[in-house]
């Protein structure tokens, strides 16, 4: 069995304690490897080696940083096979995802940010007849990265590639549930040649890692990808201290079809934006409104290709979903699909555990599942259940749909169909949303601001966003008269 461990100081290494914790497969439900339990004293490690390598890593040219990044993405690239395996053993989800989607994207991120960095400029502001000021945007030292499981090494690389591409040392700590790519990651930095210190991986739970991370003192700027409880328990430890935050949060966003669209691209991308990674995108369209004289002959097509979807062991090449991503996951999942029932709603397909055979018979499968007969308000339609559970709900106006598009805490992505594009620019104006896109989903161009309003965030991430956010800003002002 793989004994994980942490990367401090340039090492790989147990938790102080010695500890360990049981990690998951949950395509077979079994235990296959261990992580380090770590708690305060290894972050107070990882954070004393941060410290040190700072002034040799802030000062390294940026190209130069930029090229150890772009060969630690070579090294993952070459080996994208293992990798994929590895992400949806530890995941659940379809091989044939990591290897297309999870991988791909963590090669991105880290080439993109090695070299944004090279076209990030500060500003300066001319005072005519006085004087002018230059902005300097300087790394801020040690900061801190938390991120989930849905898309481990996805998520893990889009936070630390601008960290360390503005120049800053890190120390990361990526979800227990899925630790198994960031373990790897270590691995190829040491090979890559990055300096001792710069980057720290350190394994464990959220209330303990996670915590320690959010209360060290040296920590002074924390990116937090999850849920929005912990992000307000986050919020509510690092703020007092006056840490920056970027916290990317929970979501339960609408997909809007209107009548007047193309309907097979409309349907065939419902397909994915409600089921794809088994519904645990934070990006997933799990509310789908659709306007009423296409309801039924929506609501047919979906319900008979959701239900022909087939759920199978991630290294099925026919599966469209995998496993869930554990045991109390996937519970949580049903007893949403109980309270949807409770709520008055009727299942249209799926609502059940899927119960496989031979060495996957204790694995977490549910099978995709479409609710309607819900409204707007009723839980099942407020809260995020992060699962491969949609709900269908009709709707006569656009006021009406804004209206219940937009009465959820949440406002992370939107998804609007139709072919008229005024109505479309129309509705991307009105929806409280970061994220709006137009006959597309899961479209994404890395210069772009991501992240959510209202309770699904506060900051942004992507291209200069993220760059600004881990630079300090010091104006100087220069008197030239
Ligand atoms: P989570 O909040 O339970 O955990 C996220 C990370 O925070 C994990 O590494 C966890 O160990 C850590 N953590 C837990 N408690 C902590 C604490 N008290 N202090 C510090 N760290 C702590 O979320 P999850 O279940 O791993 O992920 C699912 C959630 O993430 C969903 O709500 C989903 O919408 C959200 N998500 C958001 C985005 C986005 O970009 N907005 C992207 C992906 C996932």
């Amino acid at each position: 069995m793989k004994a994980i461990q942490n990367y401090i100081n340039g090492e790989l290494v147990a938790a102080s304690s010695g500890g360990t914790i049981d990690n998951y497969d949950p395509s077979r439900g079994v235990v296959y490897s261990t992580i380090p339990d770590s708690a305060h004293e290894d972050i107070a490690k990882a954070v004393e080696a941060a410290e040190a390598a700072f002034e040799g890593w802030s000062n390294t040219p940026k190209e130069a940083r930029g090229a150890i990044m772009i060969k630690i993405a070579d090294i993952i690239e070459s080996r994208l096979d293992a990798f994929a395996l590895a992400e949806s053993t530890d995941n659940g989800k379809p091989v044939k995802l990591a290897a297309e989607v999870d991988i791909p994207r963590a090669v991105s991120n880290l080439k993109f940010f090695a070299t944004a960095i090279q076209h990030f400029a500060a500003e300066s502001h001319y005072m005519e007849g006085i004087g002018f000021n230059y902005t300097l945007r300087k790394p801020i030292g040690v900061v801190g990265c938390i991120s989930p499981w849905n898309l481990p090494l996805y998520l893990f690389t889009w936070k630390i590639a601008p960290a360390l591409a503005a120049g800053n040392c890190v120390v990361a700590k990526p979800s227990e549930i899925t630790p198994m790519t960031a373990y790897l990651l270590s691995e190829v930095c040491k090979e890559a040649g990055l300096p001792k210190g710069v980057l720290n991986i350190v394994h464990g739970l959220g209330p303990k890692v996670g915590d320690a991370i959010t209360r060290h003192p040296k920590i002074k700027a924390i990116s937090f990808t999850g849920g929005t409880a912990t992000g307000q328990t986050i919020a509510s430890i690092a703020a007092p201290m006056f840490k920056k935050l970027s916290l990317e949060l929970g979501g339960k966003n609408p997909n809007i079809i209107f009548a007047d669209c193309d309907f097979d691209k409309a349907l065939s991308t419902t397909m994915r934006s409600s089921f794809a990674n088994q519904g645990q995108i934070c990006l997933c369209g799990s509310r789908i409104f659709i306007e009423r004289p296409i309801y039924e002959k929506f609501k047919e097509a979906f319900v008979a290709k959701t239900a022909a979807s087939k759920v199978s062991f991630p290294q099925d090449p026919e599966a469209k979903l995998g496993a869930v991503v554990s045991k109390s996951h996937m519970e949580k999942i049903l007893s949403y699909i109980e309270l949807a029932k409770e709520e008055g709603g009727t299942v249209l397909t799926g609502g059940e555990r899927v119960m496989m055979d031979g060495e996957y018979k204790d694995g977490y499968y549910i099978r995709p599942t479409i609710i309607e007969g819900l409204t707007f308000d009723c839980r099942t339609n407020q809260e995020e259940i992060f699962g491969p559970v949609v709900t269908i709900t009709p709707f006569d106006s656009e006021e009406e749909v804004l209206m219940m598009a937009n009465s959820t805490q949440y406002g992370l992505a939107a998804t609007v169909w139709t072919e008229n594009l005024n109505k479309a620019h129309r509705m991307a104006d009105k929806l409280d949303s970061g994220i709006v896109w137009i006959n597309s989903w899961l479209v994404r161009d890395l210069r772009t601001p991501f992240g959510g309003m209202k309770n699904s965030g506060v900051g942004r991430e992507g291209g200069f966003e993220a760059l600004r956010f881990f630079t300090e800003p010091k104006n100087v002002f220069v008197k030239s008269n």
